[in-house]
């Protein structure tokens, strides 16, 4: 018997497709509910069909941040959902504040028309807030702010899913309010772009290497490693997710 819950990989790359991974979107798997995903890049149904999972089947998005390697993959969720699948299950999109309007642009931008086609299924937004832990379908949901321009508010997510912990740095830079995010979590899936910290708005390996001792996480995956991290990929003393990688708890 399979335990529960489960995190799928189905996209850990950054947003250029750096190694030929997908953009960023984990799908976390819930027995009896539903699943949910976290963040839903541009590439995601493409991964989802790669992967045999079911879109109509998740009921519940987080996203961290608005860039398109972090939710530009609703657009095409949501069109198909549409106009091809008929989808019934209602969706919940839980993200910062302007994610609704954000998703209508770029949906009408990619398929002008798109959003006031009728659909067959609620679609329900959840303003994530930092600070402010929030039930979401089930799930626990505690937001900090991350380091992170996108036009909107980005976030780092510590979520309860059926009494595990998992937490995602999201896209950022260093803050110490990331020790709190990851502190003992069951599964601490943290981006390192970089070797070092060469970017403000990203995390370099170094520095994680460097904070870990204080977060002290069950378990650790680094994803969204840029072109250089790639480049070192067999000299990375920690774990590094791959698409499809599946970890159970
Ligand atoms: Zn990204
Ligand atoms: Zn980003």
């Amino acid at each position: 018997m399979e335990t529960t819950p489960a995190v799928r990989f189905l996209g850990c790359g950054d947003a250029f497709g750096n190694g030929g991974r997908y953009n960023t979107c984990f799908w976390v798997r819930r027995d009896p509910a539903p699943p949910v995903l976290i963040d839903c890049g541009a590439s995601s149904l493409i991964a989802m069909k790669r992967f045999g999972v079911d879109p109509d089947a998740i009921a519940t998005v987080f996203l961290t941040h608005l860039h398109g390697d972090h939710f530009g993959g609703l657009v095409f969720l949501l069109r198909e959902a549409t106009l091809f699948r008929h989808r019934r299950r209602a969706l919940t999109i839980a993200g910062p504040v302007g994610t609704e309007d954000r998703l209508r642009v770029a949906l009408e931008a990619f398929f002008p028309g798109g959003w006031a086609v009728p659909r067959d299924f609620d679609l329900r937004f959840v303003a994530l807030q930092p600070g402010i832990t929030i039930d979401v379908d089930g799930v626990r949901a505690t937001p900090f702010p991350a380091k992170h321009g996108s036009g909107a508010p980005s976030l780092s997510l510590r979520l309860d899913v059926d009494g595990h912990v998992i937490a995602y740095t999201g896209d950022t830079g260093w803050l110490d309010s990331l020790i709190e995010v990851g502190r003992d979590a069951d599964l601490f899936i943290c981006e390192a772009y970089t070797p070092d910290q060469a970017f403000p708005h990203h995390l370099g390996l170094s520095t994680i290497r460097e904070k870990l001792p204080a977060i002290q996480p069950k378990r650790i995956i680094l994803t969204h490693l840029g072109a250089e991290m790639l480049r070192q990929r067999d000299t990375i003393d920690l774990p590094v997710a791959e698409d499809g990688l599946t970890v159970a708890f």
